[in-house]
Parts: C-alpha cells; structure tokens; sequence
C-alpha cells in the first residue's frame, strides 16, 4: 500500500503541474487534482471516504480563492461524485459559500455536476474500518449498503494507520494566485449529520493571496474549536510568523487539547510547508525548481 500512496501523490504532482506549467489558475490545479484523488479509493474522500455510522458515505469539501477571497462548501452530502467540483459550484454560480446535504444535491444537479449512487463510494476497507470501530464501541452494525459487493469469506485485515486520508491542495499560479481545497469523507462511524473542519471555511481550508494558503486533516472537533486555517494565516498576516512558525504554534494549541492531525501550508511566495502530529501524514510538494518531495512517515 506504501507504494501504491507514493505513486498516486506523484501522480497528483503530474497532475497539479500540467495545469500550472501550461499557464492555468491555481483553482483549477486545486479542483483537478482532489477531483483525481476523489476517484482514488485509497484516500478518504469520494470513492474510498470512510463510513458513518449509519453505513452511509457522508462528504464535505470546500475550495478558496486567494485573489478574491471568494470561497463555496458542501457538507454532507451522499450521491455527488466529486464534492470539490460542487465546492467550486457553489463558489462560482451561487450567492452562498457552504450548501449541506439535499439541497446541495439538488442545487448540483442544477449545475450538471455528476451524481452517482451511493455504493459507488464502497470500498471494502473502509466497511471494515466501520465494523471495527461500531464493535469497540459497543454500536449496531447497520446493513452492508444497497449494490455494495457481497460480504468477502473470511477475515480481512486492512492496516489500521492512524493516518488520514482526507485530501488537501495549495497551490500558487504564475500570477501569484494561491487557492486551497480539501475534500473528505470525515471520520469513521461519524454520528447524527455530524460535519468536521474540511467544509468550514477558516478551519479545515483557508487561502488569501500574498499570505497564505492551507488545507488541513485531523479529527475536525479540534480543528474547528482552534479555527486551524485562519489561525494560521492572521499569525502570518498580523505577527509576520513563517509558515513553519504559525504551524508550530497552532500545532501547541492542538497538541494542548490532544487534536491529532496536520496541515500543509504555503506562504505568499509559494514556498511550500506541512506539519502534523501523528505517525505520518500521506504529503507531497513540488519545489519551486520543479523537484517532488512525497513523504509519508514522520522520520522521513
Ligand atoms: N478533518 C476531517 C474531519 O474531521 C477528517 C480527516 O481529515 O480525516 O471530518
């Protein structure tokens, strides 16, 4: 699986590259590679996003404009197959920044986005990873989802990584343009509609031109509360902190209330930083020479 991560993060760098290098927009590298990682069942986000409680793939994305500060979410919903195209919809072709569940369905199909049925985000890890955690704490198995495969025979062990696979961009563009996008299918057995930091605007995704950009990943009840994005982005903004140092900071304030997660981070001239506080974190950068650096475990 190690390789595997490693090969879809360089393809993710080919991907937000072309883009770039050809002269487009730091949004639409942002939008194209999560919508690739979307479709990639090995990350927590579209096909692949981790189960709730009730059996169901519940997803939350949002994307920012650093140029403008315009900025559009969706939370929660269940048939749209790239939420960051919906993200960007709600962005560019509504008068609102975050829609939730049905009615950002129903505004998506207004804006030809792709739907598809809910099994088609079913991956069998993930179900395992459902199983496991309803059973350590003592929940109901709710019943394996309509068109999902059949049960496989006998035991299956998937690695239990304490990684997160939510998806991040930043990028910045030739005209200085920073965007910032994350994507997810939040945490596993989430319960009652529950939605994290990825969709929030400031938490989860923040970007503003000559400051910063950030996407983040980590259990949202602490990414919320510490407002992780924005945090990030006023300590550069306001006290002149790098983006290493705002990092550093905002990772005390979580580290105090034990929130486990990481961020990545650009500053206004694109050079480009990550910090997190678990075992590893699935990352990947382009140096501005053009080199990549994908990492995963955090003695790398
Ligand atoms: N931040 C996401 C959430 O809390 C989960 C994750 O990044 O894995 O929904």
């Amino acid at each position: 699986m190690e390789a595997q991560y490693r090969a879809a993060m360089n393809h993710a760098l080919q991907t937000g590259a072309e883009i770039l290098d050809r002269g487009g927009s730091s949004l639409d590298a942002v939008q194209a590679v999560i919508s690739g990682m979307e479709d990639d069942p090995l990350f927590n986000a579209g096909r692949g996003a981790v189960f709730g409680a009730d059996g169901k793939n519940h997803l939350d994305a949002s994307i920012m404009d650093g140029a403008t500060r315009a900025a559009g979410a969706v939370a929660d919903v269940t048939h749209t197959r790239h939420p960051i195209q919906l993200a960007r919809a709600v962005m560019e072709r509504s008068p609102h920044v975050m829609l939730a569940g049905e009615g950002a369905e129903a505004f998506g199909a207004t804006q030809n986005i792709e739907q598809v049925p809910p099994s088609y985000f079913f991956t069998e890890r993930r179900w395992q990873q459902l199983e496991q955690e309803l059973r350590a704490r003592n929940l109901p198995i709710p019943p394996r989802p309509a068109g999902a495969p059949p049960a496989p025979q006998g035991q299956l062990t998937f690695p239990d990584d304490h990684k997160f696979g939510t998806v991040g961009v930043v990028a910045m563009d030739e005209r200085g343009n920073i965007a910032a996008g994350t994507s997810t299918g939040g945490t596993t057995a989430k319960l009652w509609g529950r939605v994290g930091d990825s969709p929030i605007i400031g938490a989860g995704t923040y970007a503003q031109n000559g400051v910063c950009g950030v996407s983040a990943t980590g259990t949202g009840e602490y990414f919320i509360r510490v407002g992780v994005a924005r945090d990030i982005c006023a300590r550069m903004e306001f006290a002149h902190e790098t983006a290493a140092q705002a990092a550093d900071h905002v990772f005390d304030e979580l580290d105090a209330m034990h929130g486990d997660g990481g961020v990545i981070v650009m500053d206004g001239h694109g050079h480009a930083v990550w910090r997190f506080n678990t075992s590893g974190m699935y990352r990947a950068r382009l140096e501005q020479g053009g080199q990549p650096v994908v990492q995963i475990f955090n003695d790398e």
